[in-house]
């Protein structure tokens, strides 16, 4: 499990920035590039909210509270956890704190 959850950090480590953005002579594709940093930008802070989750869930792991729902104190099932190892709260607790948002 905590190989796993190794490779999920590994694999959403934030990438370097785009080379090609630096030094381009001409600003005539100024609002194209803008566009694809915008997107670019959106995909790495995906990744980097779900690294903050990844990690969160490591720090649980070392507390030895990991796989267990943060709001109810239930473990999880190992579905879930198979499905989001990542995972904080089980799903009733997940609903509930996605919709009180
Ligand atoms: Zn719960």
């Amino acid at each position: 499990m905590v190989a796993e959850l190794d490779r999920s950090v590994a694999t959403l480590s934030p990438e370097p920035p785009d080379p090609d953005d630096a030094g381009s002579p001409g600003d005539a594709d100024a609002g194209l590039d803008l566009a694809d940093n915008e997107r670019s930008n959106a995909v790495v802070g995906a990744a980097q909210e779900q690294l903050k989750h990844v990690r969160a869930a490591l720090q649980r792991l070392d507390a030895g509270k990991y796989g267990r729902c943060v709001d109810c104190g239930k473990e999880l099932s190992a579905d879930r956890l198979e499905a989001k190892p990542e995972a904080a709260r089980c799903m009733s607790c997940q609903e509930k704190a996605e919709s009180a948002r």
